[in-house]
């Protein structure tokens, strides 16, 4: 059987263009310095980063961790928007291998800089150290919501007045430029360090990249090493990564879309709760009346769709290059999986 696959946009599978343009790599030993095309790719993001320099990292997971690393010392505290990527999908790293903990602002992912300000410890030596903000955008938990350039701005010239460094997790960060029509640079700028992935909307296979300054991503380098991600002949992936930002950028623009039929469309399901006007990007949360999100994601699975359970009663559809075509369809079978199912 075929499947429809919503589950995230981390399951495309290389093109066969992207896939003919790995097996032409000009490739070298990347922990010696030597592989060409990885410095390509590390010095076009860099580029588009508006940094000095970017590092290529196996994952997004990496380069947040890092990120953590050189940001902070162990007992410090971050502020990050609820369920941040870095508090619940990173396996408690943050706690093990920088020592941080984390305060959160905000409600529901997106912080504005006053709920930032409350978040804020005073220095003192019983308290914690509050030295990092780590922003996600687009924020993944909260269903793909962008964080605006004028509210970004804002936190940032707060943390700067606060003497905060600024993280960004931008694992998306393409999808909300896509969106908005601001430049990845000028959703960057504030930040001392972003990350991105090209293994999500962008359609490679593996890897993301951490930006920075010059002296900031040498430290990172030794990070990266230290943490088990020095790789070899990885411009195999890095002419993917290559590939996707010279093919697979401005077409995010169709799983935008793609995305808000899946909303509209699922929205009429008579148990479902979806805010439609909520869609920014490409993810679209959907919330269930009653406790039922596994009965459904099985019954859509027998029916050829798949979707996430992301909470009891909170199902995650995403949509991507390799399925943005049949999102209509793919949606009709969800709403009457879920009026099947929910229904009492
Ligand atoms: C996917 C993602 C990451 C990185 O995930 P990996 O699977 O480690 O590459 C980081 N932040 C956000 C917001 C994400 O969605």
């Amino acid at each position: 059987m075929s499947f429809w696959d919503l589950r995230s946009d981390t399951v495309t599978k290389p093109s066969a263009g992207m896939r003919r343009a790995m097996a032409e790599a000009e490739v070298g030993d990347d922990v010696y310095g030597e592989d060409p095309s990885v410095r390509a790719l590390e010095e076009r993001t860099a580029d588009l980063l508006g940094k000095e320099r970017a590092l290529f990292v196996p994952s997004g997971t990496m380069a947040n961790q890092i990120a953590l690393l050189l940001h902070t010392r162990p007992g410090d505290e971050v502020i990050v928007g609820e369920r941040a990527h870095c508090v619940w999908y990173e396996s408690g790293a943050g706690a093990a291998w920088s020592g941080v903990q984390f305060a959160v602002a905000g409600r529901g992912g997106l912080f504005t800089a006053e709920e930032m300000r409350a978040a804020i410890k005073p220095r003192s030596a019983y308290l914690p150290n509050t030295s990092l903000v780590a922003l996600e955008n687009t924020h993944n938990r909260a269903g793909g919501r962008i964080v605006r350039l004028d509210e970004t701005r804002r936190i940032a010239a707060l943390a700067r007045e606060r003497g905060l460094a600024l993280h960004l997790d931008g694992a998306r960060l393409w999808n909300a430029s896509v969106a908005t029509d601001v430049a990845m640079r000028d959703y960057a700028a504030p930040f001392d360090t972003v990350s991105v992935c090209f293994s999500k909307g962008l359609g490679a296979p593996v890897g993301s990249a951490l930006a920075g300054s010059a002296e900031l991503i040498t430290r990172a380098h030794r990070y990266r090493k230290m943490l088990g991600g020095g790789m070899r002949q990885s411009g195999v992936l890095a002419k993917a990564a290559l590939y996707a930002l010279d093919h697979h950028v401005q077409r995010l623009s169709e799983d935008h879309a793609a995305a808000r039929t899946v909303a509209e469309i699922v929205s009429r399901a008579r148990d479902a709760r979806v805010d439609v006007s909520g869609v920014d990007t490409n993810i679209v949360n959907i919330g269930l009346v009653n406790e039922r999100a596994g009965e459904v994601v099985e019954l859509a699975r027998s029916r050829g769709v798949l979707v996430n359970a992301i909470g009891p009663d909170l199902l995650r559809a995403v949509t991507h290059l390799d399925v943005s075509r049949h999102a209509e369809a793919a949606a009709h079978t969800l709403a009457e999986a879920i009026d099947e199912t929910t229904t009492l």
